[in-house]
């Protein structure tokens, strides 16, 4: 066995033992393993598979799976340059520019020293401080040409990824175990997560004198639902899970908050951090649970130290462990467990798939994982925001929390506001917050549309700004974008496919395909080409799409084809021509040609009476 091989096989073998050889604990061994050798390469998954007892396929699986993992070497340091649609607009192209001339190499290359990747990656979580970019797990913000030109400079200099780091960020941000330039542009404080100064433990030790039923219905009372978007009522899941049969039950932090302009987790992970697992603890009393994961997005690396010193003094303080708050026999304890880069693992059978060692992939329902989850137990699985709700409304009661926002969507709600606006960042606002309200708070820039919910979420227009945000109006896990009158409304949707495209788990055939059509229909419109059958089409194939699909990605990708269609139709009129001629508009006979024109060296001589002559 030569030296190389002879590395590797000791580097997989102590990544192994490191996590007791538990398949569950997957990601984490071939994060180990990458971080150490580079890459997965083949061989190194035949020794993985060795050691764990597992086949080549399965482990192959998972590494083409996670963004974050690789088969082939990558450079020491891998720049990841978000890649967002706000990113976009903030100028991100002219960064990578800069990025790809200082470091020598295109997007998706990595230096023939070894030393640099450089590629692009979805939304990292700091929209409100965009263009932003990942150097190995170090965060960089508000990148401009000069900035990056000095920061490459340093990198090469001394290889170091946390160089970058000058000023450290706001509040926790700068605590020496994060230390990050991060913000947490805190703009609007609530009374229920946000507020100043918050009593301590409260919620669980009001929690702890009740019987575990009053807890459950505690919760109820208040009217809690899912800070997701999904908003399913927190007091039936938990209560469900209570009932279900199991010898285990699971409580599931999910802090894989990958929607594109969505940042409010990353805050409460930063600066509410005992809440939150003071939540998960309450949980965990009210259905009987000891065993809880706290999964955090890859992106979210940097914050890993300091949860994890969280979680130690937790344990100190008797707040985790045995006898939690001197509770005789209640016992609860959580581990994190980190993503490898996948926005698809945000959806509940999916984070419970990535949590069991698997390729994120949703799973058929029902059985609901609070019937059957993790491992086949029992699990709850709520987000941070709604945890941290969890504690509050033990600290101050059901009717405290019901008192705010609207009758069906009660308490305060988190927005990460980004775009076209002067103030970006956090804002607690009541349930039921009219959509203008937050645009004024923001100092929104002109507004002509926003993005409410990401990605899959809804797109308005100025005559919509009246509605509230709720879940019986706009629904929203946390995204709130806005964009001026300057910004191109179909670009928009075109960058939401292009986003559901790559992160389709490709398991049914509506979502991998149908939002490549979509996507392709779209373009046909920007391209001056469409006809008003092409948006019969749309609108049919978003229906079929989102009527066929088996997880909640398919269920809602043609939302922004659809809600733009119809707030917006006039820019979709002005963009579709009725032909006189008898063509057929989708057929594009200059770009037919090209290809034979490139190949024969010859000039085109036809004159088209739409597009004018081929200028090639
Ligand atoms: Fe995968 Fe899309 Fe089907 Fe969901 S809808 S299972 S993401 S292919």
């Amino acid at each position: 066995m030569n030296k190389v091989r002879k590395g590797i096989r000791a580097v997989v073998h102590k990544a192994c033992k490191a996590f007791d050889h538990d398949n569950t604990r997957i990601l984490d061994i071939l994060r180990e393993v990458q971080g150490n050798c580079g890459c997965i390469s083949g061989e190194t998954m035949e020794m993985l598979a060795g050691e764990l007892s597992s086949h080549r396929v399965e482990i192959e699986g998972l590494v083409s799976f996670y963004s974050f993992f690789s088969e082939k070497p990558k450079g020491k340091i891998t720049i990841r340059l978000c890649d967002d649609i706000v990113d976009r607009f903030a100028g991100v192209d002219k960064v990578a520019k800069v990025f790809s001339d200082e470091l020598g190499i295109e997007m998706g290359k990595t230096s023939p020293d070894g030393n640099f990747s450089l590629e692009y990656t979805p939304c990292i979580g700091m929209s409100d401080q965009a263009p932003a970019a990942l150097i190995n797990e170090t965060v960089v913000t508000k990148l401009t040409p000069q900035s990056v030109r000095t920061m490459v400079r340093t990198l090469k200099k001394n290889m170091d990824p946390s160089r970058p780091v000058k000023k450290k960020g706001d509040g926790n941000n700068a605590n020496p175990l994060i230390n990050s330039m991060v913000k947490n542009n805190i703009r609007r404080r609530g009374d229920v997560l946000l507020a100043d100064r918050l009593p301590i433990e409260a919620g669980l030790k009001k929690a702890l004198k009740m019987k575990a039923e009053a807890v459950l219905q505690e919760i109820s009372r208040s009217g809690l639902k899912g800070r997701g978007g999904a908003g399913f009522s927190t007091g039936v899941k938990w209560d469900l899970a209570r009932r279900a049969e199991g010898k285990e039950r699971y409580i599931i932090c999910n802090a894989d908050e990958g929607e594109p302009g969505t940042f409010k987790d990353r805050v409460l992970l930063t600066e509410r951090a005992d809440l939150m697992v003071e939540g998960m603890t309450i949980a965990a009393y009210a259905v009987g649970s000891r065993k809880g994961i706290l999964y955090v997005r890859a992106e979210y690396a940097y914050l890993l130290p300091y949860l994890e010193s969280v979680m130690k003094k937790r344990r100190k303080r008797g707040l985790l462990g045995q006898n939690i708050a001197g509770k005789k026999g209640f016992a609860f304890d959580v581990r994190i467990q980190l993503g490898a880069g996948a926005y698809i693992c945000g959806e509940e059978s999916s984070l419970i798939s990535s949590c069991e060692g698997l390729r994120g992939e949703p799973k058929n329902r029902p059985p609901f994982p609070a019937e059957k989850g993790f491992l086949g137990s029992p699990t709850v699985v709520n987000n941070v925001e709604t945890f941290c709700c969890a504690s509050r409304i033990l600290d101050r009661g059901s009717q405290w929390f019901a008192g705010i926002g609207t009758d069906e969507s009660t308490g305060t709600k988190l927005l990460s506001v980004s775009g076209d606006c002067a103030h970006p960042g956090i804002y607690e606002v009541p349930l039921g917050v009219r959509v203008e309200d937050v645009l004024d708070m923001a100092g929104a820039d002109d507004p002509a549309i926003v993005q409410v919910g990401g990605a899959g979420g809804d797109m308005i227009g100025r005559s919509s700004f009246h509605r509230k945000i709720c879940f019986e109006d706009l629904p929203t896990g946390g995204s709130f974008m806005t964009f001026n009158t300057t910004r191109n409304i179909l670009s928009i949707v075109d960058y939401f496919l292009e986003f559901f495209i790559h992160e389709s788990c490709g398991y049914c055939t509506p979502c991998r395909v149908g939002n490549v059509f979509l996507r392709e229909r779209i373009q046909k419109i920007m391209g001056g080409l469409a006809e008003e059958a092409d948006l019969r089409y749309l609108k049919d194939l978003s229906t079929t799409i989102m009527m066929t699909s088996r997880c909640g990605l398919g269920h809602t990708s043609p939302k922004p084809v659809l809600s733009s269609i119809a707030h917006f139709p006039i820019v979709y009129a002005s963009l579709i021509r009725e032909r006189t001629d008898g063509r057929q508009a989708s057929f594009d006979i200059q770009k037919a040609l090209e290809e034979s024109r490139r190949i024969a060296k010859r000039q085109s001589m036809i004159y088209d009476p739409v597009y004018g002559e081929s200028k090639d």
